[in-house]
């Protein structure tokens, strides 16, 4: 067999994407699987996949099934083959990571954030703390691989684009992935946190629910949705931005977003604080709110229940169009449990046909602090060895190889 740094692996690598794409996307796990899976011969698999396990990229452990018998041969790409610079900015702090393709953590970091610093300047801070974290993981890890970024408002991710209005004033329109892309010349993803949150629950937590809805209810009120095993984003990214729907009434509150008669205005944490500072209560964030349920203050349960029920009604809508399996309601008012949980409940049982609801379940979200930044990393690992992009990525690793790449194919 050829061995790494001799050339004669070269070519065979370089046409090896589509195993590649197989293994990583968890579409092949076994030789016979990637004979199926590929329709190659079994010469050409077998030539292809030793490429990918000399270089690194791939390797081979045996397992025995939980069923006993013989340890089979199972395949996964290499977790330390290379690392990947993840980021997500929250409210106060940005937390910034390197992570292998596991993903996990290799190191990580947090900067104070403060809106009023405005995108460039925020930006060139984060490039420092990245520099720093490529030098802690690229003696381990020698391949950089990329950049995601998760952002607390509205992203077109075409574009990798703010589109406000927004909690991140200024950002409009700022070409995030092209400043990025300057200094570290790698590919470079942009997404909103809701959809990292969701894609973070659906590839940890539910990885065999194809159809999901994730509910996030914070300070604002977002949803993602999974459709197929994909995220699905509408045309320009805006898919699931339930928080703005309307519905008008005699009393429709103002929202934030300017409009009368939103969900978010009749039921977020920060309307749910806005109704209990009128009955005389000090709140002003979704923290507050849950911090009064949980002190069992029936005004503020009272509150709660009735924005579950509202967040119910636009929930049920959902459902109708697009009859996911399973919905995952999280973020801070999630703590509230079943106080929260039984208006969503009620009213999508209530309003949906008994088709969409007959296997439909829905649970709260663990609460998992870190699960926009590794929706983060999920999301730049199914887009760098999606069958399209794997070639790319296998191009770069060879040239991150001068011995390889300095050879003619
Ligand atoms: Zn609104």
């Amino acid at each position: 067999m050829a061995r790494a740094g001799d050339g004669r692996d070269w070519p065979t690598l370089e046409s090896a994407g589509g195993i590649l794409s197989l293994i990583a996307t968890g579409a092949a796990s076994s030789r016979a699987g990637l004979l199926r899976q590929s329709g190659l011969s079994r010469v050409t698999v077998t030539q292809r996949l030793n490429a990918l396990l000399t270089a690194g990229l791939v390797r081979e452990t045996e397992e025995t099934l939980p069923s006993g018998g013989r340890p089979t041969r199972m395949l996964a790409v290499n977790a330390a083959a290379g690392f990947m610079l993840v980021a997500n900015i929250g409210e106060t702090h940005i937390h910034l990571a390197a992570m292998d393709l596991t993903p996990a953590v290799i190191a990580q970091t947090t900067l104070p954030f403060v809106v009023a610093s405005g995108p460039e300047a925020t930006l060139a801070r984060m490039a420092e703390a990245f520099q720093s974290l490529i030098e802690a993981a690229l003696p381990t890890h020698r391949f950089f691989l990329g950049i995601s970024l998760s952002l607390p408002t509205p992203v077109d991710f075409k574009r990798g684009r703010v589109v406000g209005p927004s909690v991140l004033r200024d950002w409009d329109d700022v070409d995030i992935i092209g400043r990025l892309r300057e200094r570290f010349a790698v590919p470079v993803y942009v997404e909103n946190d809701v959809n990292l949150m969701t894609l973070c629950e659906y590839r940890r937590n539910f990885p065999d629910t194809e159809d999901m809805l994730f509910v996030k209810i914070g300070t604002g009120i977002g949803s993602g949705m999974i459709s197929g095993g994909r995220i699905f984003r509408g045309a320009q990214g805006a898919a699931g931005d339930i928080g703005h729907i309307q519905f008008l009434s005699d009393d429709a509150p103002l929202c934030r977003c300017g409009k009368f008669g939103c969900v978010e205005a009749r039921a977020a944490g920060w309307a749910i604080a806005r109704d209990l500072a009128r009955r005389g209560f000090s709140a002003g964030t979704a923290r507050d709110v849950i911090g009064l349920v949980e002190q069992r203050e029936p005004e503020a349960i009272m509150l709660l229940r009735a924005a579950g029920r509202t967040i119910g009604e636009v929930v049920s809508d959902v459902v109708s169009i697009i009859n996911p399996s399973l919905i995952v309601v999280g973020g801070t008012l999630a703590r509230g449990g079943d106080f929260l949980l039984s208006g969503i409940r009620e009213l999508v049982y209530q309003r949906c046909l008994p088709l969409a609801t007959r296997d439909l379940s829905i649970v709260l979200s663990a609460a998992e602090e870190d699960s926009a930044l590794f929706g983060a990393a999920y999301l730049l690992l199914e887009n760098l060895f999606a069958p399209a992009e794997v070639d790319r990525l296998l191009h770069r690793f060879l040239l991150s190889r001068p011995v390889l790449a300095a050879l003619p194919g």
